[in-house]
Protein backbone atom coordinates (compact mmCIF):
# COMPACT_ATOMS: atom_id res chain seq x y z
CA UNK A 1 0.00 0.00 0.00
CA UNK A 2 1.23 3.05 -1.20
CA UNK A 3 0.19 6.75 0.11
CA UNK A 4 0.22 9.86 -2.81
CA UNK A 5 4.04 10.60 -1.96
CA UNK A 6 4.76 7.31 -2.75
CA UNK A 7 5.49 6.21 1.18
CA UNK A 8 4.65 2.76 2.19
CA UNK A 9 1.43 2.81 4.47
CA UNK A 10 1.32 -0.23 7.22
CA UNK A 11 3.47 -2.94 5.44
CA UNK A 12 1.08 -5.63 7.07
CA UNK A 13 -1.06 -4.55 4.70
CA UNK A 14 -1.56 -5.23 0.94
CA UNK A 15 -2.75 -3.75 -2.16
CA UNK A 16 -5.31 -6.19 -4.05
CA UNK A 17 -4.17 -5.02 -7.21
CA UNK A 18 -0.67 -6.14 -6.90
CA UNK A 19 -1.11 -9.86 -8.71
CA UNK A 20 1.24 -11.62 -6.72
CA UNK A 21 -0.69 -10.92 -3.71
CA UNK A 22 -3.78 -11.19 -5.01
CA UNK A 23 -2.79 -14.93 -6.42
CA UNK A 24 -1.21 -15.72 -3.40
CA UNK A 25 -4.20 -14.25 -1.22
CA UNK A 26 -6.77 -16.48 -3.41
CA UNK A 27 -4.94 -19.68 -3.35
CA UNK A 28 -5.01 -19.59 0.44
CA UNK A 29 -8.67 -19.12 0.62
CA UNK A 30 -8.90 -22.08 -2.03
CA UNK A 31 -6.85 -24.52 -0.10
CA UNK A 32 -8.22 -23.72 3.39
CA UNK A 33 -12.07 -24.15 1.19
CA UNK A 34 -10.52 -27.49 -0.37
CA UNK A 35 -9.07 -28.96 2.36
CA UNK A 36 -10.21 -28.23 5.92
CA UNK A 37 -14.04 -29.47 5.40
CA UNK A 38 -14.92 -25.92 6.65
CA UNK A 39 -18.78 -24.01 6.37
CA UNK A 40 -17.47 -20.43 5.76
CA UNK A 41 -14.32 -18.74 5.98
CA UNK A 42 -14.75 -15.32 7.88
CA UNK A 43 -12.85 -12.13 7.29
CA UNK A 44 -12.73 -8.40 8.48
CA UNK A 45 -10.10 -7.63 5.85
CA UNK A 46 -10.37 -3.40 4.71
CA UNK A 47 -8.41 -3.29 2.10
CA UNK A 48 -8.13 0.03 1.90
CA UNK A 49 -8.08 2.22 4.78
CA UNK A 50 -9.84 5.00 5.79
CA UNK A 51 -7.26 8.20 5.51
CA UNK A 52 -8.12 11.39 3.37
CA UNK A 53 -5.73 11.81 0.46
CA UNK A 54 -3.26 14.03 2.49
CA UNK A 55 -3.44 11.75 5.50
CA UNK A 56 -1.96 8.50 4.22
CA UNK A 57 -5.00 7.74 2.47
CA UNK A 58 -4.26 4.32 0.23
CA UNK A 59 -3.58 3.32 -2.35
CA UNK A 60 -1.34 5.25 -5.18
CA UNK A 61 1.02 2.12 -5.69
CA UNK A 62 2.24 1.21 -9.43
CA UNK A 63 -0.18 -1.82 -9.69
CA UNK A 64 -2.80 0.62 -9.22
CA UNK A 65 -1.58 2.42 -11.91
CA UNK A 66 -1.29 -0.12 -14.05
CA UNK A 67 -5.06 -1.59 -13.29
CA UNK A 68 -6.88 1.65 -13.23
CA UNK A 69 -5.77 2.24 -16.68
CA UNK A 70 -7.84 -0.82 -17.98
CA UNK A 71 -10.77 1.24 -16.50
CA UNK A 72 -10.15 4.21 -18.68
CA UNK A 73 -9.01 6.31 -15.31
CA UNK A 74 -5.29 7.47 -15.56
CA UNK A 75 -4.06 7.71 -12.09
CA UNK A 76 -0.56 8.71 -12.89
CA UNK A 77 -2.04 12.11 -14.52
CA UNK A 78 -4.40 12.06 -11.27
CA UNK A 79 -1.74 12.32 -8.38
CA UNK A 80 -0.20 15.62 -8.94
CA UNK A 81 -4.18 17.49 -9.23
CA UNK A 82 -4.57 15.28 -6.21
CA UNK A 83 -1.15 16.51 -4.38
CA UNK A 84 -2.52 20.02 -5.31
CA UNK A 85 -6.30 19.55 -4.65
CA UNK A 86 -7.00 16.19 -2.31
CA UNK A 87 -11.10 17.34 -3.69
CA UNK A 88 -10.62 17.75 -7.47
CA UNK A 89 -12.97 16.21 -9.52
CA UNK A 90 -13.40 13.78 -11.10
CA UNK A 91 -10.12 12.71 -9.97
CA UNK A 92 -11.20 12.06 -6.11
CA UNK A 93 -14.19 10.41 -7.14
CA UNK A 94 -13.01 8.16 -9.24
CA UNK A 95 -10.07 7.41 -6.89
CA UNK A 96 -12.84 6.05 -4.25
CA UNK A 97 -14.89 4.43 -7.01
CA UNK A 98 -11.93 2.62 -8.30
CA UNK A 99 -11.08 1.88 -4.19
CA UNK A 100 -14.32 -0.13 -4.23
CA UNK A 101 -14.25 -1.89 -7.36
CA UNK A 102 -10.95 -3.45 -6.50
CA UNK A 103 -12.13 -4.56 -3.14
CA UNK A 104 -15.77 -5.80 -4.03
CA UNK A 105 -13.19 -7.53 -7.78
CA UNK A 106 -10.83 -9.45 -4.86
CA UNK A 107 -13.18 -10.46 -2.79
CA UNK A 108 -15.34 -11.64 -6.28
CA UNK A 109 -11.90 -13.73 -7.04
CA UNK A 110 -11.58 -14.93 -3.32
CA UNK A 111 -15.51 -16.44 -3.76
CA UNK A 112 -15.46 -17.96 -7.33
CA UNK A 113 -11.80 -20.03 -5.99
CA UNK A 114 -13.70 -20.90 -3.04
CA UNK A 115 -16.86 -22.18 -4.63
CA UNK A 116 -14.71 -24.18 -7.35
CA UNK A 117 -12.77 -26.12 -4.61
CA UNK A 118 -15.85 -26.79 -2.20
CA UNK A 119 -19.44 -25.15 -3.31
CA UNK A 120 -20.25 -26.09 0.57
CA UNK A 121 -18.31 -23.66 2.11
CA UNK A 122 -18.55 -19.85 1.42
CA UNK A 123 -17.13 -16.43 2.48
CA UNK A 124 -18.45 -14.80 5.30
CA UNK A 125 -17.63 -11.06 6.12
CA UNK A 126 -17.45 -9.80 9.74
CA UNK A 127 -18.57 -6.15 9.75
CA UNK A 128 -16.46 -4.42 12.08
CA UNK A 129 -18.28 -0.85 11.20
CA UNK A 130 -21.41 0.71 11.45
CA UNK A 131 -22.18 1.70 8.28
CA UNK A 132 -24.63 4.47 8.41
CA UNK A 133 -23.66 7.50 8.75
CA UNK A 134 -20.09 7.18 7.36
CA UNK A 135 -19.34 8.24 3.89
CA UNK A 136 -19.75 5.89 1.49
CA UNK A 137 -16.20 4.49 0.13
CA UNK A 138 -14.95 4.64 3.01
CA UNK A 139 -11.90 1.85 3.66
CA UNK A 140 -12.75 1.22 -0.16
CA UNK A 141 -15.55 -1.20 1.14
CA UNK A 142 -19.15 -1.43 -0.83
CA UNK A 143 -21.22 -4.14 1.12
CA UNK A 144 -23.61 -4.01 -1.13
CA UNK A 145 -22.02 -4.32 -4.05
CA UNK A 146 -19.70 -7.28 -1.89
CA UNK A 147 -22.99 -8.38 -1.31
CA UNK A 148 -23.32 -11.61 -4.15
CA UNK A 149 -20.20 -12.98 -3.33
CA UNK A 150 -20.67 -13.40 0.29
CA UNK A 151 -22.64 -16.18 1.86
CA UNK A 152 -23.58 -14.70 5.14
CA UNK A 153 -22.67 -11.69 7.24
CA UNK A 154 -22.22 -10.89 10.80
CA UNK A 155 -21.91 -7.66 12.84
CA UNK A 156 -19.05 -7.71 15.17
CA UNK A 157 -21.04 -5.27 17.85
CA UNK A 158 -19.72 -5.70 20.98
CA UNK A 159 -21.89 -3.46 23.13
CA UNK A 160 -22.08 -6.11 26.07
CA UNK A 161 -18.51 -5.93 26.64
CA UNK A 162 -18.47 -2.16 27.85
CA UNK A 163 -20.66 -2.85 30.44
CA UNK A 164 -23.28 0.30 30.37
CA UNK A 165 -25.78 0.20 32.50
CA UNK A 166 -29.72 0.60 31.26
CA UNK A 167 -27.89 -0.21 27.76
CA UNK A 168 -30.81 0.19 25.05
CA UNK A 169 -28.53 -1.34 22.43
CA UNK A 170 -30.07 1.83 19.97
CA UNK A 171 -26.59 1.36 17.70
CA UNK A 172 -27.05 -2.44 17.50
CA UNK A 173 -30.81 -1.53 16.07
CA UNK A 174 -28.92 0.49 13.62
CA UNK A 175 -26.15 -1.58 12.99
CA UNK A 176 -28.76 -4.66 12.22
CA UNK A 177 -31.16 -2.35 10.43
CA UNK A 178 -28.39 -0.80 8.10
CA UNK A 179 -26.44 -3.73 6.89
CA UNK A 180 -30.08 -5.63 6.15
CA UNK A 181 -30.73 -3.18 3.76
CA UNK A 182 -27.54 -3.62 1.68
CA UNK A 183 -27.48 -7.55 1.84
CA UNK A 184 -31.00 -8.11 1.00
CA UNK A 185 -33.46 -10.36 2.80
CA UNK A 186 -32.25 -13.44 2.20
CA UNK A 187 -28.46 -13.55 3.37
CA UNK A 188 -27.84 -15.54 7.00
CA UNK A 189 -27.13 -12.56 9.21
CA UNK A 190 -25.18 -12.76 12.35
CA UNK A 191 -25.53 -10.62 15.20
CA UNK A 192 -22.42 -10.57 17.69
CA UNK A 193 -22.85 -10.41 21.16
CA UNK A 194 -19.93 -10.23 23.54
CA UNK A 195 -20.43 -11.81 27.01
CA UNK A 196 -16.89 -9.98 27.95
CA UNK A 197 -15.14 -9.10 31.45
CA UNK A 198 -17.14 -5.92 32.03
CA UNK A 199 -20.64 -7.45 30.54
CA UNK A 200 -23.29 -8.03 32.92
CA UNK A 201 -25.59 -11.08 32.83
CA UNK A 202 -28.72 -8.67 32.07
CA UNK A 203 -26.78 -6.77 29.28
CA UNK A 204 -26.11 -10.31 27.88
CA UNK A 205 -29.47 -11.43 28.41
CA UNK A 206 -30.99 -7.71 26.68
CA UNK A 207 -28.75 -7.83 24.43
CA UNK A 208 -29.49 -11.11 22.71
CA UNK A 209 -33.44 -10.44 22.78
CA UNK A 210 -32.83 -6.93 21.46
CA UNK A 211 -31.01 -9.00 18.61
CA UNK A 212 -33.60 -11.70 18.30
CA UNK A 213 -36.27 -9.42 18.18
CA UNK A 214 -35.31 -6.87 15.30
CA UNK A 215 -36.94 -6.87 12.62
CA UNK A 216 -33.69 -7.26 10.46
CA UNK A 217 -34.27 -11.17 10.88
CA UNK A 218 -31.29 -12.06 12.77
CA UNK A 219 -30.52 -15.88 11.92
CA UNK A 220 -27.50 -16.38 14.21
CA UNK A 221 -25.77 -14.76 17.23
CA UNK A 222 -22.10 -14.93 17.58
CA UNK A 223 -19.87 -15.28 20.86
CA UNK A 224 -18.02 -12.42 21.09
CA UNK A 225 -15.44 -13.75 22.68
CA UNK A 226 -14.75 -16.60 24.67
CA UNK A 227 -11.74 -15.19 25.91
CA UNK A 228 -12.64 -13.36 28.91
CA UNK A 229 -16.18 -15.00 29.02
CA UNK A 230 -17.14 -16.37 32.71
CA UNK A 231 -19.07 -18.66 32.65
CA UNK A 232 -21.78 -17.03 34.80
CA UNK A 233 -21.41 -15.04 31.10
CA UNK A 234 -21.92 -17.94 29.17
CA UNK A 235 -25.14 -19.20 31.00
CA UNK A 236 -26.52 -15.81 30.96
CA UNK A 237 -26.23 -16.16 26.96
CA UNK A 238 -28.21 -19.53 27.11
CA UNK A 239 -30.38 -18.18 29.08
CA UNK A 240 -31.01 -14.99 26.94
CA UNK A 241 -31.35 -17.51 24.17
CA UNK A 242 -34.01 -19.71 26.04
CA UNK A 243 -35.88 -16.33 26.88
CA UNK A 244 -36.04 -15.03 23.52
CA UNK A 245 -37.80 -18.41 22.18
CA UNK A 246 -34.82 -20.19 20.84
CA UNK A 247 -35.72 -23.98 20.89
CA UNK A 248 -33.69 -27.01 21.31
CA UNK A 249 -31.86 -25.38 24.05
CA UNK A 250 -31.76 -27.72 27.62
CA UNK A 251 -32.49 -25.38 31.02
CA UNK A 252 -29.74 -23.79 32.42
CA UNK A 253 -29.69 -25.57 35.58
CA UNK A 254 -26.70 -24.41 37.75
CA UNK A 255 -23.67 -26.61 38.89
CA UNK A 256 -23.35 -27.72 42.51
CA UNK A 257 -19.63 -28.50 43.60
CA UNK A 258 -18.82 -32.46 44.67
CA UNK A 259 -16.47 -33.29 47.23
ZN1 LIG B 1 -2.11 -0.27 -4.87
Amino acid sequence: MKTIHGQSWNETRFCPNNPIAREYVIALFGDLAANYDLDYIQTCQYLFNAADIDQGGTCFCKHCIVEERRTGFDLEAAIPVLKTNKNAQPERDQWLAFRRSSTTKLYREISEKMKAENPTCHLRLNDVFLWGGRPAGDHGMDIKALAPYLGSLVNQDHQEQLGRKNETFTMRKRWLATNRTLIGPDMHYVCGIAPRMHASAELVRAGIKVALAHPAKVNGLALKHYDGASFSLMRAFKQGMIEAGVQGLSPTLGKRWRK
